[in-house]
Parts: structure tokens; sequence; C-alpha cells
């Protein structure tokens, strides 16, 4: 049996991994500044990630979500208190995409309307009712033209009023900063704006923090440099570093309903056991702090280039948006200087490294960076 071919795969076989660092199978070494899609948080094989997921798996690696699970608890515990909010539950899937539609559904259920309001540029994951809040139409199916799903423009709070004020929308989806579509940074505004029109039109706002989030923009959550408070807050990518798993925070306006939300994975004590040790080594190491300061150095020696035209982003959340297409720059970042980036579009390098990228690590970057640009 071939796999189903539906992906572009460069000619690299990692075979191991540590830190920023991964080999293939030729002992090769390249810095990862991908994260393999902003998944690796805490860096690859972390000792203490290795260790809690191995001995969990000795005492108990799967039962169902029909039995208390102790993991769980600990989790939405830890979990409210790293990011600032504890009076919020937790519900606990497998990705982002799932997180996002168990959003989406959650909302509907509490406002009893059946319409949400995108944007233009967003990417919300690839099932069929994630890929319908989705605005890339290389990547929607016929199947999803049954969602109601109304796109707006980033920024254009007068446009997002038009549409709430028709009574009928359930929420309002806005990821931290726009990852697959470009790095766009909302305004501070706009979003501020945003969180107070879903207040007053009783809609719910659904912040996407899949990739934004779990401390990669330099706080916790990147809509926490608004200084707003969503209602619902999905999450994906960082939360196990690599072990699947996802969850959403829910405000305590939300009323659970036994049978509401469910899943068979969603939750496991492998996933669990993954997850708090992904906050542990956040906290532990300051890994924080280490992605704004790290991030922005780099944001600030990205050297002016008539090639360049603009970099954006915030903390290990950055993107370098060049004049032309980047596809031979990110080859020969990958093939001459052995280093993992990812892209955003055809003209913008996108850069998701673990949060614990080192300075020197991001020096070697930047060498190697100057390097090929000026060639
Ligand atoms: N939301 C955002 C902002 C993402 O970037 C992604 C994945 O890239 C998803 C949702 C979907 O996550 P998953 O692939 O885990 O379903």
């Amino acid at each position: 049996m071939n796999l189903f071919d539906v992906y572009s795969l460069f000619d690299v076989t990692p075979v191991r991994a540590l830190g920023c660092k991964v080999w293939d199978d030729k002992g090769q070494e390249y810095l990862d500044l991908y994260g393999g899609h902003a998944v690796i948080s805490v860096g690859h094989c972390h000792p203490d990630y290795v260790r809690a997921l191995t001995s969990q798996l000795e005492k108990i690696g799967f039962y169902s979500n029909s039995v208390r699970n102790p993991l769980q608890e600990e989790l939405a515990l830890r979990l409210g208190k790293a990011s600032g909010y504890e009076d919020y539950s937790l519900f606990l899937d497998n990705s982002g995409a799932e997180s996002n539609e168990n959003a989406a559904k959650l909302a509907s259920f509490h406002t009893g309307k059946d319409r949400i309001v995108a944007f233009r540029k967003s990417f919300h994951g690839r099932t069929s009712g994630a890929v319908a809040l989705t605005d890339n139409p290389a990547i929607v199916s016929p199947f999803n033209s049954h969602h109601k799903v109304t796109f707006c423009s980033l920024n254009d709070a007068a446009g997002v009023e038009a549409e709430l004020s028709k009574g009928d929308v359930a929420a309002v989806i806005i990821e931290g900063i726009q990852g697959c579509g470009g790095i766009n940074v909302p305004d501070a505004a706009f979003m501020k704006a945003l969180s107070e029109l879903c207040r007053k039109y009783g809609s719910c706002l659904i912040l996407d923090e899949v990739q934004s989030g779990y401390g990669r923009t330099g706080k916790f959550f990147a809509h926490q440099w608004y200084s707003i408070r969503p209602d619902i807050i999905t999450m994906g990518k960082g939360i196990a570093n690599g072990f699947p798993c996802g969850g959403i925070l829910i405000s305590p306006e939300f009323q659970a309903r036994k049978g509401m939300l469910g899943t068979t994975f969603g939750g496991n004590y492998l996933a669990m056991a993954a997850a708090l040790s992904v906050l542990d080594i956040i906290e532990k190491e300051g890994l924080i702090d280490n992605a704004l300061k790290v991030g922005e150095y780099i944001k600030g020696s990205i050297p002016s280039s008539p090639r360049i035209k603009e970099v954006r982003g915030k903390g290990l959340m950055l993107g370098i948006e060049f004049n032309e297409d980047v596809a031979p720059i990110r080859k020969a970042l990958l093939e001459e200087k052995h280093i993992f980036t990812g892209v955003a579009g055809k003209n913008m390098v996108r850069l998701l490294a673990p949060l614990c990228l080192g300075m020197q690590e991001a020096d070697r970057f930047l060498e190697a960076f100057n390097q090929i640009i000026n060639e």
C-alpha cells in the first residue's frame, strides 16, 4: 500500500532530535526553526518530557472518558493558573481543528444562533467544520457549502458590526495572530472593538490560539497583548509538544450539559502527562520570556534589504515577507545551511521555532540568512 500522496516533502528523513536540533538518517544536523509547524514548544525530546511520558505509559496509557481522570483535573488547575483563566473550564480534545469545531458548536448551543463570522486569510483547520471557517478556497470541498460562515476583513470593525447587527451570529472566530494567512497581527483597537461588539450583539468571541498560544508570542496567549477576555479560547499544537492534544477554555457563562461535547481520545493519560510536563518545563525554564527575548532579537536583527518587504509578528511567531517567491531561499536555508523554516503563501519565510531557542542558535540563523539573501 502507498501513502495517500497529499504532502509536498523535502528530501530529509529526521530520525533523532534534541532541543532545537534534528538529525537525519545520514547523521546531518539541522537547526529547527519550524518546530514541526509550531508544535514543538519545550524542545524536542526534553529529558523531563520523555521521563513523564514513559513513566505514565508504565502506569496506565488509556481508559475512556467514562471514568474520573485525575490528570485532566490537574491539567485544568495548572493551565488555569498558568494562563490567567482560573475561572474558565477546560474541555480536552485531540487537535486544533477539533478545538475550533467544538468552539463553534458550543457557541451555537449557547446562543441558539447558527452563523459564524470569520476573517479573510484565516486558517482554522482541515476537518469539514474547521475548513469552512478557513478563507482558502483551495482546501474547501463542496461538502462544506452548507455551513453558514461570513468572512470579514481583519481590522474592519464596521464590517463586523454590520454582520453582528443582523442578530443571527453565534460567534466571531479570530486567530490571536494569523499564522498560515501571513503572520498578520490584528490592531489592538480592533480586538477591543471586537470584544465589545460581541458582547453588545450577544455573539461569542472565539480566539483561535492553536498556533499563537502557549507562550509563543511572549504571553501565554497572543490575545493577552490586547487585554481582552474571549468567551472561548482554542488550543492545539504546542500544548503537548507533539503528542496529539487539543482543548478549549470556556468562560464561566457557559452551562455544561451531559453529552454536549465528547471524544474518545481527548484528555487521555499520555496526552495529559505530556501536557503537564510541557507546563512544568515552560515554567521551570522561563520559556515564555525566552520566546519574547529571542524572537524580538531575531526580528530586530533581520537586515534591511531591497528583497525584504516587511518583518512581522511577535516573539517566536515571525514572518519575513519578501518581494519575491521565497521557495529558493527556504531551499537554500535547508540544503546549504541545514536550517528548517516554514512559509506562509509564496512570499513569506515563517519562523515558528521551539520556545527554548537560544541566542547562539538565533545568531546561527541570522548569519546563514544574511549570507543567503546577499548571494
Ligand atoms: N488553527 C490554527 C490557527 C492553525 O494554525 C492550525 C494548524 O495549522 C489549526 C487551527 C488546525 O490544527 P490541527 O492541524 O491540529 O487540526
